[in-house]
């Protein structure tokens, strides 16, 4: 009897061990809020000042998105991750590449694109964000194109520019790229240049923009405090912050990770966004719906991301694949819902009870499911044994 009780006891202390070992993600994972229903957002980026052949790509998914319904009757919500300016190539060459000029989206030759996001946004199937004044730092671009003939090309282009073709370092707007690796800016020039873009947005839009999505997923503490000085308190993020360019060009110096539902220093509300889904790059419909059905089971909304250029370079077939991707979605989770991420936001700050599960069982069950994403946690528990109590408790409801 005493053996049997000390190796219990032996048991019992090495199960101890292993959750204490990789507490820090396990009680981040069970603090988490878990959605009672399936959510699905479409997350769209660069949309804005930019090429006109926006203005027909918006209105054609408009009609798409109002085809789609969820239960409650709601049609499909894409965000628009919105930029508001381009260069003004004409004047930026005129200069010999010594001054920054810019074509913005209150600019009367972008009314037919202005004119589409607000049809969209009335319809409920658009829901516009900030991604910001431009899709590029300005003086960045002026010393780059000192020494990149390609740059110098792009900047004194006669059309709206398109950024997608920039050098992908050079689209980071919170970085210093010139060089690599990239430098920070000073706090000072993110603070005026948030003042600016957040005005700019409501010139634009009537309102001040609530949430944001940095360009290329690079930002920083500064960037969220300004963020939050102008009203912006719920970010998008891809699970981790990327701070800086690399030395190959690369997003580097992650110096934060977050799960749906934590709070920026700065208070923000962070939500997360990490399935992806770019039809030209070959992304089937399906991905839609098992990214859906997975982030359903780890009681977690899904977001997807996706770029205007879909729809630009290849309007037909990326959106016959995004109508059929969420058709698959809506066949995988037929109680899934559309909502805003900052409705989204709004019901997991305030434990909105008709969104976040608080049954303990159901919770429990959710958390063993998201245990299976902690690095190296999943394989201990197997060897420790401790796999079995979890399963009991993740059948448990
Ligand atoms: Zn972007």
């Amino acid at each position: 009897m005493t053996v049997l009780a000390l190796l219990l006891a032996m048991v019992l202390l090495l199960w101890a061990g292993v959750l204490l070992a990789f507490a820090g993600p396990l009680v981040a994972r069970w603090r988490e809020p878990v959605l009672r229903h399936p959510v699905l957002i479409i997350e769209s980026d660069d949309w804005g000042a930019g090429p006109l052949p926006q203005a027909d790509a918006l209105a054609r998914l408009a009609a798409l998105l109002q085809r789609i319904r969820d239960r409650n009757g709601r049609p499909a919500v894409m965000t628009l991750g919105v930029v508001l300016e381009v260069p003004d190539g004409a004047r930026i060459a005129a200069s010999r590449f010594t001054e920054y000029h810019a074509l913005t989206l209150a600019d009367e030759r972008f009314e037919t694109v202005r004119a589409a996001m607000q049809a969209g946004i009335a319809a409920g199937v658009f829901a516009p964000q900030l991604h910001g004044q431009c899709h590029y730092w300005p003086a960045t671009l002026l010393a780059a194109a000192q020494k990149d003939i390609a740059v110098r090309d792009w900047l004194a282009a006669p059309e709206p520019a398109a950024t997608e073709t920039l050098p992908s370092a050079l689209q980071s707007r919170w970085v210093d790229a010139s060089d690599l690796p990239s430098r920070t800016l000073p706090d000072a020039s993110i603070e005026q240049a948030v003042v600016a873009e957040t005005a700019a947005y409501r010139a634009v839009f009537g309102r001040l923009p609530q949430v944001a999505v940095a360009t290329t997923f690079i930002w920083s503490d500064a960037v969220e405090t300004a963020w939050a000085q102008s009203g912006i308190d719920v970010v998008i993020t891809p699970g981790r912050r990327a701070t800086c360019r690399d030395a190959a060009g690369q997003p580097g110096c992650v110096d934060a990770s977050m799960l749906s539902g934590e709070r920026s220093r700065a208070g923000q509300t962070y939500l997360v966004r990490d399935v992806y889904f770019e039809p030209t790059l070959g992304h089937a419909p399906q991905r839609l719906a098992d990214g859906l059905k997975m982030r359903a089971r780890q009681g977690r909304a899904c977001l997807a991301e996706t770029h205007r250029f879909n729809f630009l370079q290849a309007a037909d077939a990326s959106l016959a694949t995004l109508e059929a991707g969420l058709n698959a979605a809506l066949a995988t989770c037929p109680n899934v819902r559309f909502i805003t991420p900052l409705e989204l936001a709004r019901a997991i700050e305030k434990r909105d009870p008709a969104w976040i599960e608080n049954r303990l069982r159901h919770r429990l069950t959710v958390w063993c499911v998201r245990l299976d994403e902690v690095p190296r946690f999943r394989r201990m528990a197997r060897l420790s044994g401790l796999v079995l109590p979890l399963a009991w408790l993740g059948r448990a409801a």
